[in-house]
């Protein structure tokens, strides 16, 4: 029903502006500001003449971490050893680190490094800078520092802190350990912490956590985790951060998908049980629908945690966050389902095809977009069936589920001015959400017209196999898609919603 499906084209479009995802820069909406179309814009030919992304200069071996919660004080403390290699060619006097905690939690603060270097810190303190004075780091040597840090986590409904009520205390840890910055062109990746978005810009590395709680929390997080006795062992070889959720009021149930292993976390609420179960049943069908369509997820297991967040879901390697609405009601269902598959596709695009999420946000967030608003809702696979019948009790002929054209043409089909690959900084409030998510998404779905569907789903595959433990740039995937077609219509298509000025 027409009716139904615009409300819902509405609803989501509500629901996904609070998705962890919304929203950035100062100025005021409406603006003519520089993500306006140009007459004379040549985002073919700036990707053309662009360098392919460098690797960083500088690499994060492993990381091995050994920490501890404190649930009175709502602290995490204790000690990272990193393995750090110059591969930069030249000798580096100083380690940049990035350590968000800082933006949110001001009393979080990395202490000491051993062995014992001068530490400088900038930027609110989301930077640290290891001085190794005399000692620089040779060419392709390795060194092992010790970081000691104590992260305050604030009572505070979101990504990064604690939600406390009666059942007992639920731990979101995002942000929580200083990780090495990117350098690139000679350059300490400076990203500030972005609130509405995100700032996080990693290459892959190892992780080993010791993760101390007491035992009576149960504990999610990106790799694989096993507990005994309160001290959790996290494993998470190949991702670009570590997160980890803490809870001593939820369960697990387990169930395996294409052979990856799907735990679904379950705070102990009556109200959402079916809630639970419609995440489950759509994340397990987006991963094997991506698997399908795109290529083999890289992990061999996915948490999901329903969790108090501003934001829609937030996405991390090998684990999701879904937010819980204050107040179900039924449409909560087909929302659920959406956001699952918004953030399950993260998982290939961020976790897996790395990107700058502050300064090339499309290359993240409008893949994930595409998957859910195009790729999932067509394939309606029957999870998100029943998350439609769900949301629809007592409108039996009533459907949510578009097709594939139904949707592009009720939510979007209108030519809009403004380009979708500029940095957070530079968007209005709403204009990210509009350009980066919506019309980045529209930017992929005409995509796939223009070249086809056969020639579409081979190149995103190869755009994902290529690509995936890596970093990428805009320019890389211009150059990627031009080799498939290089048509007028696609360099047309890629002109009008790529500025040239920020293809990188
Ligand atoms: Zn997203």
């Amino acid at each position: 029903m027409k009716t139904v499906r615009k409300t819902l084209a509405l609803l989501m479009a509500v629901v996904l502006l609070l998705c962890g995802f919304a929203a950035c820069g100062k100025k005021e909406a409406g603006s003519d500001d520089s993500s306006s179309q140009k007459a004379s814009n040549d985002a073919v030919a700036a990707a053309l003449a662009a360098e392919p992304a460098p690797e960083s200069g500088c690499k994060a071996l492993k990381y091995d971490m050994n920490v501890t919660l404190d649930t009175e004080k709502n602290t995490v403390s204790g000690y990272e050893d990193v393995t750090i290699k110059n591969t930069s060619g030249a000798p580096l006097r100083e380690l940049y680190f990035r350590y968000y905690a800082p933006a949110i939690s001001k009393k979080s603060a990395v202490t000491d490094v051993s062995p014992d270097y001068q530490l400088y810190k900038e930027n609110e303190n989301t930077t640290v800078i290891v001085d190794f004075a005399d000692e620089p780091m040779q060419p392709e040597e390795e060194r092992t520092l010790r970081l000691s840090f104590t992260t305050v986590v604030p009572k505070l409904d979101d990504r990064f802190g604690y939600h406390k009520e009666g059942k007992g205390k639920m731990y979101l840890l995002t942000f929580w350990a200083p990780q090495l910055a990117m350098y690139t062109d000679g350059k300490w990746n400076d990203s500030p912490y972005f609130d509405e978005g995100e700032s996080t810009y990693n290459a892959m590395s190892d992780y080993t956590v010791t993760f101390t709680a007491p035992e009576s929390y149960v504990i999610a997080a990106s790799g694989t985790q096993t507990s005994n006795g309160g001290v959790t062992t996290i494993t998470a070889p190949n991702v670009r951060e570590v997160s980890i959720v803490a809870c001593d009021y939820m369960t697990v149930e387990t169930s395996s998908v294409d052979g990856v292993t799907l735990k679904m976390y379950r705070p102990d609420y009556d109200d959402y049980d079916t809630l639970y179960d419609v995440m489950a049943e759509n994340a397990a069908a987006a991963i094997s629908l991506y698997n399908d369509k795109i290529g083999s997820y890289i992990y061999t297991e996915l948490d999901i945690v329903p969790g108090f967040i501003k934001a829609g879901g937030m996405e991390m390697p090998g684990l999701v966050i879904e937010a819980l609405p204050e107040h179900m009601n039924s449409y909560e269902y087909y929302n659920a389902a959406l956001t699952v598959a918004h953030e399950v596709g993260h998982q290939w695009f961020y976790c897996a095809v790395g990107n700058d999420q502050y300064n090339e946000p499309w290359l993240d967030e409008s893949f994930a977009q595409y998957c859910h608003e195009y790729l999932y809702q067509s394939a309606a696979p029957e999870a998100l069936k029943r998350a439609d019948r769900l949301a629809l009790e007592g409108e039996p002929d009533a459907t949510c589920i578009p097709t594939f054209d139904e949707y592009y043409h009720d939510s979007y089909g209108v030519a809009d001015k403004h380009y979708i690959n500029l940095p957070c900084s530079e968007y209005t409030f709403s204009g990210y959400s509009d350009y980066v998510y919506t019309r980045g998404a529209e930017f992929l779905y005409r995509l796939q017209k223009a070249m086809g569907d056969d020639s579409f789903f081979e190149m995103l595959s190869q755009w994902y196999l290529g690509n995936r433990l890596q970093v990428a740039r805009g320019s890389d995937f211009i150059k990627h898609v031009l080799q498939y077609n290089d048509t007028q219509a696609v360099k047309d298509l890629i002109n009008d919603y790529l500025s040239d000025e920020y293809v990188k």
